[in-house]
């Protein structure tokens, strides 16, 4: 099987994180939104991570009638009710900026002994006019203080469980063994490969 698909991502760590895990999987070709010239930012306005990975994969494929997907991903945290969730990446104002945002986490935590949490990640997958959705969860824990230098976003500051390093002090290969956006590609590529094959 030889499959292409459209990854409607302008996140370019996204496109190369799962680009080096589909180096085991090269039957499975993906296009980025970048080959494709389109460099507008699509919205995601919606409450939760379904909506919007579907809002972003509808709008891509509205435009160019190919198969494709799209994801969003939260930080849920258990001692803030799932917070920031939907709203991650805005966690500390609209700038997205991923220090400020670390910064407010490690503040909100301050208090609490639990600090339990998850990184969640769901994709959505139009595929010959059809819609799918897969999630990919990484449990762990938010550390005190931001921890290496690897990564992106709240890597510095997440350790999964199992480990004793923030993702940030994780090669991009042994990030993607374990990742939340890695569990729910492999699970597009398993569904490829047993549906389509
Ligand atoms: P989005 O899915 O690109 O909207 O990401 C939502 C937020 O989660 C942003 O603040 C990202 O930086 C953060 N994020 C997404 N994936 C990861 C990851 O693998 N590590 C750390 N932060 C992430």
């Amino acid at each position: 099987m030889s499959t292409t698909l459209i990854f409607a991502t302008g996140n370019p760590n996204k496109v190369s994180e799962i680009s080096a895990m589909l180096d085991r999987n090269a039957s499975l070709q993906i296009k980025s939104l970048a080959d494709l010239n389109f460099t507008e930012d699509i919205p995601e306005p919606f409450g939760t991570l379904e909506e919007n990975a579907l809002h972003k994969a509808r709008t891509i494929h509205q435009l160019y009638q190919k198969n494709c997907f799209a994801e969003d991903t939260g930080l849920e945290v258990d001692a803030l009710n799932g917070a920031p969730g939907v709203y991650t990446a805005r966690y500390a104002g609209p700038e997205k900026d991923p220090n400020k945002n670390m910064d407010k986490l490690i503040e909100n935590l301050a208090k609490h002994t639990d600090r339990s949490a998850q990184f969640r990640t769901v994709i959505a997958l139009i595929w010959e006019g059809k819609e799918y959705l897969f999630e990919g969860i990484v449990r762990g824990k938010i550390l005190t203080q931001k921890t290496g230098n690897g990564g992106f976003g709240y890597d510095p500051v997440f350790q999964p469980d199992g480990d004793s390093r923030s993702f940030a002090q994780f090669s991009k290969a042994e990030k993607n063994e374990i990742s939340h956006r890695a569990i729910a590609m492999q699970k597009i590529i398993d569904f490829l490969q047993n549906t389509f094959a």
